[in-house]
């Protein structure tokens, strides 16, 4: 891996010379509620160095909240079908963290593994993730349960890595290569180090080859109503993390014109496998809540051989009735 040395002080004008080579940049922004989140910036001095996760996670670069597929138009002439994926432009996701970078894996995997989706393609080819190792982390992060630590490289294109006045790089792709050409004189040829003393310490709380073998025979355990006590259904887990795939189509519109819509959605919602005749086979926040759970846990391992939980620990510090995820696998896997 190639390995190059910034100044920090030379940070800001790196990230600046990216905005003004016209690639459109994400970054963490302090909001006056006090929480962090990913937006769109002009310069460096609206971005936040000081957190330890943005509330929402990237994923909405590359899969949306709300997304419009195409959109028609009828006349006399016939019908008329556009979208608008000329559009995307280069975008630049700055500062994630390495779980979220490595969510990223995931979130692949589950668009394009079997039909590709056009859409998370053209988004994610047109999209650079520089991500920063953690130095802080508190009592919701667990990545180093599922095998991630807070220096990971896996999914980012550059990692940096704070060192006292220096910035260590690892350029992890060539998209992570050619981002860094856009200010090549800021940049310093280096060698690869450890970067143990520079990392946030992150407790692992469970083995995760063990949750894997145990989850198998989990789906009846009696813990999972203490797993789900509480939970109302909000859907703020599924909104938040990086990995949660779901989602809903929905047509606006009139005969004559509209368009097609793609719109996150979450399995904890009541709603979510409503069947037109009524019926509803998960009929309670616990069958919902263990759905959640046992996706992230086996059935995406089962699927696409991912794990899909980066332990970013963003449904722990969301969730309005205090349910741990962590906990809970520990819980429903003894
Ligand atoms: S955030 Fe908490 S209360 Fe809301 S759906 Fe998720 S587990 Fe349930
Ligand atoms: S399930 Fe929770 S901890 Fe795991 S990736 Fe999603 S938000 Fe993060």
């Amino acid at each position: 891996m190639e390995i190059k040395n910034i100044k920090s002080t030379n940070i800001p004008a790196f990230f600046d010379q990216m905005i003004k080579s016209g690639k459109v940049v994400i970054a963490p922004v302090l909001k006056k509620s006090g929480k962090v989140f990913f937006e769109a910036v002009q310069s460096y001095d609206q971005v936040s160095t000081d957190y330890i996760q943005t509330g929402f996670s990237a994923k909405s670069v590359v899969f949306p909240k709300v997304e419009e597929l195409f959109s028609f138009k009828k006349d006399d002439e016939g019908i008329e079908i556009t979208n608008n994926l000329h559009t995307i432009p280069e975008t630049v996701v700055w500062g994630l963290r390495p779980c979220d970078a490595s969510a990223f894996n995931y979130l692949t995997e589950f668009f394009l593994k079997e039909n590709p989706d056009t859409y998370f393609t053209a988004r994610k080819e047109k999209t650079t993730l520089i991500a920063i190792s953690c130095a802080k982390a508190d009592n919701a992060c667990f990545c180093t349960s599922v095998e991630l630590n807070p220096g990971s490289t896996s999914g980012s294109d550059i990692l940096l890595t704070a060192m006292g006045e220096s910035v260590y790089i690892e350029l992890i792709t060539e998209k992570g290569k050619a981002a860094v050409e856009t200010a090549a004189s800021l940049f310093t040829p280096g060698e690869e180090k450890s970067k143990e003393e520079f990392l946030a310490k992150v407790t692992s709380v469970f083995s995760m080859d063990e949750v894997k073998v145990r989850i198998k025979t989990a789906y009846d355990s009696a813990e999972w109503k203490h797993a789900s006590m509480g939970c109302f259904g909000c859907g703020a887990c599924a909104f938040a993390c990086p990995t949660c795939t779901c989602f809903d189509i929905q047509d606006e519109g009139t005969q004559d014109s509209g368009k097609r819509l793609r719109c996150w959605d979450a399995c904890g919602f009541g709603l979510f496998t409503k069947h037109t005749s009524g019926h509803n086979p998960r009929t309670n926040q616990t069958e919902r809540r263990r759905q959640r759970l046992m996706h992230k846990f086996k059935y995406s391992v089962e699927n696409l051989g991912i794990v899909s939980c980066v332990g970013c620990g963003r449904c722990i510090r969301n969730c309005p009735a205090h349910l741990n995820i962590f906990e809970n696998i520990l819980s429903v896997t003894k």
